[in-house]
């Protein structure tokens, strides 16, 4: 892979990535498109990295499906998939970690302990064996964006990092690999993440500031639905990741429910500025 961007990068060509963990849906493949408009050419990546998953989470069973990932992939102008198995990417000397500090313990991080150790050390290891100029990650993993982006900017990386909107199923259900755990109920009842997430931005537009009230009508919408077991609902500022009482300026506003045993994330960012 290196060998294959130093070629491009002599001939000129500047390099898109798409980080992914395969399993691709139309999530994914709108960062294709966002690379393809930014670069010569587009690499995805698709490794189903085992450190990011902690011990009872779903890294066995995370749906696979490379045949029709490369269709896919290929098929929307990705030129180079990158496909690593884990052994080569982790030896048995392995021993480096990338780690940013406060923002990888809070929202996610605080029940997913090493979430996002393993995705920061391995982002690290793909933009040095793949080299790109401009790397495109999702708005879907608000967290993840944030604090990709807090080291690129710590650690120099000499690429930009672009984000992509959420792209969303008819009913509003963010797209993911892991909706396909859902049976027909709980996919059904998934849908008030993104109703309560209106919701909020409705009641936002509607010149309410106060978070606390905003946060108890999204509850509210979300225990409507007896399969949901929120794991936190949260507004929070887009640098640091740090609860705030009002909002004033940007924020993030993020919902993490599990349906039976499969746990989705969603949020938006709102901002009373631009309304
Ligand atoms: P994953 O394969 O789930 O690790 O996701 C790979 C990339 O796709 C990440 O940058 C995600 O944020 C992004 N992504 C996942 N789902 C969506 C979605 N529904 N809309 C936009 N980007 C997404």
């Amino acid at each position: 892979m290196q060998e294959a961007s130093d070629k491009l990068r002599g001939e000129r060509k500047t390099i898109g990535f798409v980080p992914t963990m395969g399993y691709i849906h139309e999530g994914h493949l709108s960062l294709i498109d966002i690379s393809n408009q930014n670069a010569d050419i587009t690499v995805a990546s698709l490794f189903v990295n085992p450190t990011q998953f902690g011990p009872g989470e779903d890294y066995k069973k995370y749906p696979r499906d490379i045949e029709r990932d490369k269709r896919l992939l290929e098929k929307r102008g990705c030129s180079i998939l990158f496909e690593p198995d884990a052994d080569t990417m982790y030896s048995k000397y392995f021993r480096t970690e990338v780690y940013v500090r406060n923002l990888c313990r809070l929202l996610c991080g605080e029940t997913r302990k090493m979430h996002f150790k393993g995705v920061t050390t391995v982002v690290s290891k793909l933009f040095n064996i793949v080299k790109p100029d401009i790397a495109v990650f999702g708005q879907k993993d608000a967290q993840q964006a944030i604090i990709i982006k807090r080291m690129v900017e710590d650690l120099n990386y000499d690429l930009k990092i672009i984000l992509g909107a959420i792209v969303r199923e008819k009913d509003g259900l963010a797209m993911s690999s892991r909706n396909i755990y859902l049976n027909k109920k709980e996919r059904r009842d998934a849908v008030v993440i993104y109703r309560s997430l209106k919701e909020a931005e409705q009641m936002i537009e509607n010149g309410e500031r106060g978070v606390l009230k905003i946060l108890r009508l999204m509850r509210k919408v979300i225990s409507e639905k007896k399969s949901a077991r929120l794991d936190y609902i949260k507004a929070v500022d887009t640098n640091g990741l740090k609860p705030v009482s009002k909002i004033r300026g940007e924020v993030l506003i993020a919902v993490a429910c599990y349906f039976g045993k499969t746990r989705l994330i969603d949020n938006i960012i709102v901002n009373p500025l631009n309304i």
